[in-house]
């Protein structure tokens, strides 16, 4: 749990994919990690998100959990600081879920541009489910169950945040707040509410290029990563498999750095006197591409290293990770229960049943 207390509330989540990769860490982690000190921050690892494409398959789930949880903590997300969870242990999300479907309706799921240009791409599994198609709702309930003021997001996700705000108003129109007396959310938990649910804002990631070893974006289903585990002899070797300027073809060739993926990487990682250097060698076709390869390889290499000291504490002893989130699991089921009992008194579905005054029923 956080030491101290920001009083806005950051949520972000990852699925369960197993190890991050360096693309994970620039869109995302490196973000999360400063966020921490700046805000009441809630990171969860989305198992039933990953259900959503890997259904038939759920055997490596929990070890691909603990994967991502061990990469943050490599990454330096600490429990002190920030909230860590999975999504499964707080099923809350699921109840959530279910009430936001009843109100969403089915247009708002079909235009959500991800879900299109997904159904047309991952051809390998039948992603004709309900579950598929209501992910942007459980990611609403995801956000939502946390009344977060900010989403940290990609720009592709943008859409998901604007799904999640238009459900909070939908709710928000259905249903004002009735005797709410649980937690009222970020900044303004402290006054009375006037609807359940705040609208969270995108606070949108500042989007790096980040180039795989084949130059297309680093992603796991291209087999192109290099990932935060990767011993040195392996990212050196993968770095210098790598694709370049396709106009170096002889040494002698003068090259451009805005054209090649190794340039990308030296613009995300490399200092600026490093950076200077290739932008020169390159363009006069003093310096190698080994050369300048080796020396992104060498930033890298020094960027992971104190990481990868981090993940084996953890590694020798992966029940202290699990520990972690099991007690982070308990910190946000305390905050669900109580966006739960708002949700449900807003709707008059109590657990508890209060007969109303017999002229009231009578009415
Ligand atoms: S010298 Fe560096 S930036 Fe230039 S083409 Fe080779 S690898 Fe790319």
């Amino acid at each position: 749990m956080p030491s101290s207390h920001p009083s806005k509330r950051v949520l972000s989540g990852m699925r369960s994919t197993g190890k991050l990769h360096l693309g994970n860490y620039v869109g995302a982690l490196q973000n999360w990690v400063r966020m921490q000190d700046q805000y009441a921050c809630f990171f969860f690892i989305a198992d039933w998100h990953a259900l959503t494409t890997d259904y038939a398959d759920p055997s490596k789930i929990t070890e691909n959990s603990i994967d991502v949880l061990l990469d943050w903590l490599a990454a330096g997300l600490d429990p002190e600081r920030c909230t860590m969870f999975i999504q499964s242990h707080v099923p809350q999300h699921a109840e959530l879920h279910l009430l936001f479907s009843m109100i969403t309706p089915l247009g708002w799921l079909e235009r959500v541009p991800t879900y299109k240009e997904q159904r047309e791409n991952i051809t390998e599994k039948d992603l004709g489910t309900y579950g598929f198609l209501g992910y942007p709702v459980l990611q609403a309930a995801d956000i939502l169950m946390y009344k977060a003021d900010f989403v940290p997001v990609g720009e592709d996700q943008v859409a998901h945040v604007e799904l999640t705000r238009e459900i909070a108003r939908r709710f928000n129109a259905f249903y004002p707040p009735r005797g709410v007396t649980g937690d009222g959310g970020g900044e303004e938990g402290a006054r009375e509410r006037t609807q359940v649910f705040p609208e969270p804002q995108a606070l949108l990631t500042p989007a790096a290029k980040l180039p795989g070893t084949d130059g297309r974006k680093m992603s796991k289903s291209y087999g192109n990563t290099v990932l935060l585990t990767d011993p040195e002899p392996v990212v050196r070797q993968k770095l210098k498999t790598m694709v370049t300027d396709p106009a170096r073809v002889r040494r002698s060739d003068p090259g451009n750095p805005d054209v090649c993926p190794v340039g990308d990487l030296h613009k995300i990682f490399s200092s600026k006197e490093t950076m200077a250097k290739v932008n020169v060698g390159c363009r006069s076709a003093g310096i190698g591409c080994i050369e300048c390869k080796s020396w992104v390889a060498d930033t890298i290499v020094g960027l992971l290293l104190p990481m990868q000291e981090r993940r084996k504490k953890y590694e020798d002893d992966p029940r202290l990770a699990w520990d972690i989130l099991e007690a982070g699991s308990g910190a946000a089921s305390k905050v669900a229960d109580a966006t739960m009992k708002d949700v449900r008194a807003s709707m008059g579905m109590l657990l508890e049943y209060e007969p109303s005054p017999k002229a009231d029923r009578a009415k």
